[in-house]
């Protein structure tokens, strides 16, 4: 799969798909005043999104008090729309911090990474016996028209 048009571009991944360049394939899903959600470019799963915030920082302790508020309003936003459209058993959340945490990324970013029952383990992933069960870009598809029309995040009772 072809994530980069031509070469790795210069600069953070973030900060370009945030700025709309053309260097970088755009798999936001939803993105609000401060915070956005894309596809993971290497999904560990479907469904395997990062939210991080618009703002170019490093560290958690950067983050205002807005931007905090929106991280955890469009991560539990995510974690319904995840729940509504793969319904997972459980997720791995989780922030990455600098260079050596998140690969080439060291714009901060938190990972949402559903599990489901019976998948393979990490030994497999990395042995390259892991086979995703669908691109980045169709979850990409999806789950920006699941973001569209999910109803208000503030619905109290989802019915049984
Ligand atoms: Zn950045």
């Amino acid at each position: 799969m072809k994530y980069f048009r031509e070469k790795k571009p210069d600069g953070c991944i973030l900060c370009l798909i945030y700025e709309g360049s053309k260097e970088v394939e755009d798999l936001t899903v939803y993105r609000s005043g401060l915070v956005s959600v894309t596809v993971n470019l290497y999904p560990y799963n479907p469904g395997h999104l990062l939210v991080f915030p618009n703002r170019h920082i490093q560290d958690v302790r950067e983050m205002s008090e807005q931007e905090e508020r929106e991280m955890s309003r469009v991560t539990k936003l995510t974690l319904d729309v995840l729940d509504d459209l793969f319904s997972p058993t459980a997720y791995n959340i989780g922030f990455n911090m600098g260079l050596e945490a998140g690969g080439s990324i060291d714009h901060l970013h938190q990972h949402i990474i559903p599990r489901y029952p019976r998948e393979i383990g990490i030994a497999e992933l990395i042995g390259g016996k892991k086979i995703l069960v669908e691109s980045p870009y169709d979850t990409a598809v999806k789950l920006t028209e699941a973001f569209n029309s999910f109803p208000s995040q503030d619905s109290v009772s989802k019915g049984c």
